[in-house]
């Protein structure tokens, strides 16, 4: 692992309420890992003090095998080899591109400022201003200047929030190609959990100072621990339910739902469910009955809220945006089996 955060808590000076509880985590060498999670849970915290701009009041941070802070430990930020880049960029307006990157490197390695430009695509522009640049190229430069040293690994907070709807999803492909091609190690925060989704290898999903989980994008997604995790990440029907006695399935007021995962769980065991919107689907023969309450259009895709025949329950679900459906409508609706997930926290 190249870096390795132990039992990491944090409170800042006149705070009662500690930023960071206990978070553990890993990144291996050439992974994308992101710190997903709302505003205030901690996520900038975190890369503060990977970078060594914090210090943890209690925990271990490893650096390459090297312990960087811990109770008898600390090495500064300089020489961490952690690279940063910023929100806002902060390029120096008065240097030109290449000293930008050039700026702070022991020796001016000219051959190495091209090759990186090349890798951001800038390479015919090393002799421009910042100024002269769009929001976009000033960060590839922010992130060239930060690849140029071959850092362990990268840290970039909240680097696409600054840039409008079309080109953040453009610039988070172009970033993340870069940093594959360079095979950097990175950590990327956001909020944003599309944004998580596309880019990482793996997630790490904090609240209020705590992992709430870790894993692939596909796990978070598809088998969320906890409550929160299935509201934060897409969205879910959370419904509570009792495992079946085949222990393959769950009872619950709307219907019974296939369930594979059920390792540990004994027939009769109180459970929550999480129902992803797209487990859901309208067929004729489907056991469950409703009628449409809410339609919200997405283009791509129908949300619609829908309240379950003699039932207090609404399920939220997705239809093809072809199906001309309107608020009133009976429909029935069968149930997939996948996306379904037992709450385990
Ligand atoms: P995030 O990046 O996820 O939005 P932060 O790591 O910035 O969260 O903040 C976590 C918590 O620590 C918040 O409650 C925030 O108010 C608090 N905090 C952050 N920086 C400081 C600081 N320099 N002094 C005091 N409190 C801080
Ligand atoms: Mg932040």
């Amino acid at each position: 692992m190249i870096i390795e955060l132990s039992d990491i808590i944090k409170t800042y000076p006149g705070n009662e309420v500690p930023a960071l509880k206990d978070v553990s985590f890993k990144v291996g060498a050439g992974q994308i890992v992101t710190l997903l999670g709302p505003s205030g849970c901690g996520k900038t915290t975190l890369l503060r003090l990977i970078a060594g701009l914090e210090r943890p009041d209690s925990g271990v941070i490893n650096i390459r095998g090297e312990e960087v802070a811990g109770k008898n430990s600390w090495i500064p930020p300089e020489k961490r080899g952690v690279g940063m880049v910023f929100q806002d960029y902060a390029l120096f307006p008065h240097l030109s591109v290449e000293d930008n990157l050039a700026f702070g490197l022991k020796g001016r390695d000219q051959a190495k400022i091209i090759e990186t430009l090349e890798l951001v695509g800038l390479a015919g522009y090393a002799t421009k201003n910042p100024a002269e640049l769009s929001g976009g190229q000033q960060q590839r430069v922010a992130l060239a200047r930060a690849l140029v040293r071959d850092p362990v690994v990268v840290l970039l907070d909240e680097p696409f929030s600054n840039l409008d709807m079309s080109l953040r999803e453009q610039m988070r492909r172009d970033v993340t190609r870069i940093i594959r091609e360079s095979e950097a190690t990175a950590i990327f925060v956001t909020h944003d959990q599309k944004e998580a989704l596309s880019i990482s290898d793996k997630i790490i999903l904090m609240n209020h100072g705590v992992v709430e989980q870790k894993g692939s994008p596909r796990e978070v997604y598809e088998l969320p621990e906890t409550t929160f995790v299935a509201s934060f990440v897409g969205q879910s029907n959370l419904l509570e339910g009792t495992i079946g006695s085949d222990v393959e399935s769950v009872i619950t007021d709307i219907g019974i739902f296939p369930y594979y995962h059920t390792h540990g769980k004994q027939p009769g065991e109180k459970v929550t469910l999480s129902v992803r919107p797209e487990s859901f689907e309208l067929d004729p023969k489907g056991s469950i009955q409703g009628v449409i309450e809410e339609i919200v259009y997405k283009g791509n895709t129908i949300d619609a809220v829908i309240n379950v025949n003699d039932t207090s329950h609404n399920i939220l679900i997705h239809i093809h945006p072809e199906i001309k459906l309107k608020v009133g409508d009976q429909v029935s609706v069968k149930v997939l089996p996948d996306f379904v997930a037992v709450i385990e926290k």
